[in-house]
């Protein structure tokens, strides 16, 4: 679905990524991980669109993709979440899942606010009912989404980017500022998610679930690539517990 050739990206002199390489199956959960500063963020800007790489090539679905636009990445069926929750205020649970495509392709948190007041046609509130199913958010569609807990906010930001069916979705720490239940229903989250049919990228700091949900896993360290392998291989790997796992930082 998606291979990074040797990609590296120096900021001014800085190597935040440096000669990266990485296939990604279809169909399958692959985590990134790696210490604060490794480069993690860079890589999904990069592959989103937000940056482009200094050298190196990537390619979706076999079409080259490096230095396009992030809407002309999104038009591929890419979609991700950011680390923080970007809901819309004021408006329920539902209706942040129909306006949802116009956030993602604007980028601009702005927006919302020139938007028109007819919130999603027919169709797009029955894909909004279907995904909120899937998610067993039905009972809080009226909800105002900022008025519920953090962790079910950032699962209806997940049900969000499924809205529009993509084909890969990348995941920006989603477990972040989660308690251990939030975590464990965002493990079948992810899981159902990969069912639909999307490829799954997740950036993680928590072990425990990238260990559990992933196929596989590619860790970087000060930009480079020093293990990728199934979750049983990358925890073996010397230089991986050496570096990270082994750490307080993991
Ligand atoms: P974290 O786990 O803290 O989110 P990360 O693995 O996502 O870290 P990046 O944010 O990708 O790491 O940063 C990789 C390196 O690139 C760091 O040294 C960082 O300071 C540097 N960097 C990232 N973005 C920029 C930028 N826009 N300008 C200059 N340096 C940058």
């Amino acid at each position: 679905m998606l291979e990074v050739q040797a990609v590296s990206k120096a900021f001014r002199g800085i190597h935040a990524i440096e000669d990266v390489s990485f296939r990604i199956e279809p169909n399958s959960i692959t985590s990134l991980i790696g210490p604060n500063g490794a480069g993690k963020t860079t890589m999904i800007n990069v592959i989103t669109g937000v940056l482009a790489p200094t050298r190196g090539a990537l390619l979706f679905a076999g079409q080259p993709i490096a230095g396009r636009r992030p809407h002309q990445v999104a038009s591929l069926g890419i979609r991700r979440t950011f680390q923080t929750v970007r809901l819309f205020d004021k408006l329920t649970v539902r209706e942040n899942l129909t306006v949802g495509g116009y956030r993602q392709l604007s980028g601009r948190r702005w927006l919302h606010r020139f938007l028109p007041m007819n919130l999603g046609d027919a169709a797009g509130r029955r894909r909004a009912d279907e995904v909120l199913a899937m998610f067993d958010l039905t009972a809080l569609a009226d909800e105002i989404a900022t008025d519920l807990p953090y962790g079910t906010q950032r699962r209806v930001e997940l049900a969000r980017a499924l809205m529009g069916r993509p084909r890969f979705a990348l995941l920006d720490e989603p477990a972040a500022g989660m308690n251990e239940k939030e975590t464990a229903q965002l493990v079948r989250d992810v899981r159902r998610i990969r069912d639909e049919g999307v490829t799954v990228l997740l950036v993680e700091h928590d072990m425990s679930m990238v260990m559990s949900v992933s196929d596989k896993v590619v860790v970087l360290n000060f930009g480079r690539k020093i293990a990728e392998g199934t979750p049983g291989e990358v925890q073996r790997n010397p230089d991986v517990i050496a570096s990270y796992l082994g750490s307080d930082d993991a």
